[in-house]
């Protein structure tokens, strides 16, 4: 299956295109993305989604007072250049968030990150006075990390990945000198499951989120972003379609959905997660490594 990826604001619509009929399986962020740039490179697209809404890990619940919770993808970074233009294409105004400054309540006892004097918790000397994250961050370079390099695809080399497997994060603190204490913070900060995460799978994610601090949500809810590029794609989008067979196996690729329908193109991008892609008959079968 090709793998198609495109700028919202890059040069669109390469000389000598020959039009093709894309289904898009899966109506997410991935989806929406895929289909937006397909279309604006001229390609006839179709967009295929079980659900009877679009945004797939993306939902907003509405609370009391115009406020909204984000059950899945509660934020994004200054470093994600494609969310980022998105939301400034669509015009959807920005939140600010102060995850870098929350209030910590653990063992019983509570204190700011703002007041960092004021902690009340059996730290070392060293993680007095200091963020989590910058103290996270000094942990993970005495093992020779740095949260840029853990986020790159290429992350981790097979040196790394024999040295730090089945190491957890909380192998690695304590090993570069941090208390257990700070373990807890840590905890309480990036998830219960932190510390006793494997570090392979940990460390991308903590960098992630400590890495750089500006961090940003749409004001009335993450999912007015896949609203939007939902309207962008109009009446190429199919609702409440399930797609239950893949078979590429003739000329032309063609998608089976739940109630029997089919859809047919010239190739197909599919976004369907691997957890449920299991449950798709497909033809050919997958090669032995996928
Ligand atoms: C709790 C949680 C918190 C998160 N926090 C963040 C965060 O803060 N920042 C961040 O950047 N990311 C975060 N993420 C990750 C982010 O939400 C996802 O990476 C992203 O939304 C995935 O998009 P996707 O299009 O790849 O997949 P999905 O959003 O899962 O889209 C797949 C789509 O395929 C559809 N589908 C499935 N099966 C079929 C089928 N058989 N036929 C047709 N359609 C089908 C689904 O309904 C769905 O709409 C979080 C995720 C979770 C769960």
């Amino acid at each position: 299956m090709p793998i198609v990826a495109c700028a919202f604001d890059r040069p669109q619509a390469a000389q000598g295109t020959v039009p093709r009929d894309i289904l898009v399986l899966g109506a997410g962020m991935a989806g929406l993305t895929a289909a937006l740039a397909l279309m604006r490179r001229g390609h006839r697209v179709k967009v295929i989604e079980c659900q009877k809404r679009v945004g797939g890990r993306l939902l907003s619940v509405p609370l009391q007072g115009g406020q909204y919770s984000e059950a899945d993808g509660g934020h994004f970074r200054s470093n994600m250049p494609y969310v980022l233009g998105y939301v400034r294409h669509f015009k959807l105004p920005l939140l600010s968030l102060n995850d870098g400054l929350p209030r910590y309540f653990v063992d019983g006892r509570m204190a700011d990150a703002a007041r960092l004097s004021d902690w009340p918790w059996d730290l070392a000397p060293d993680e007095r006075g200091v963020t989590i994250s910058s103290t996270l961050n000094r942990y993970l370079l005495a093992h020779g990390l740095d949260t840029d390099t853990v986020l790159d695809a290429r992350w981790p080399d097979p040196e790394t990945l024999a040295a730090l497997d089945l190491s957890t994060v909380e192998d690695l603190i304590l090993a570069a000198g941090g208390s257990p204490d700070f373990c807890r913070l840590l905890d309480a900060h990036g998830g219960g499951f932190t510390k006793r995460g494997s570090a392979l799978c940990a460390i991308p994610d903590l960098a992630y989120h400590f890495g750089d601090q500006n961090l940003f949500r749409i004001r009335g809810g993450n999912d007015l972003l896949p609203a939007a590029m939902a309207r962008a794609l109009g009446e190429r989008i199919v609702l409440g379609a399930r797609v239950v067979a893949i078979d590429q196996s003739g000329a032309r690729a063609v998608v089976t959905v739940d109630d029997g329908r089919t859809f047919d193109g010239d190739a197909i991008v599919c976004t369907i997660p691997f957890t449920v892609l299991k449950e798709v008959a497909v033809a050919p079968a997958w090669s032995v490594r996928k």
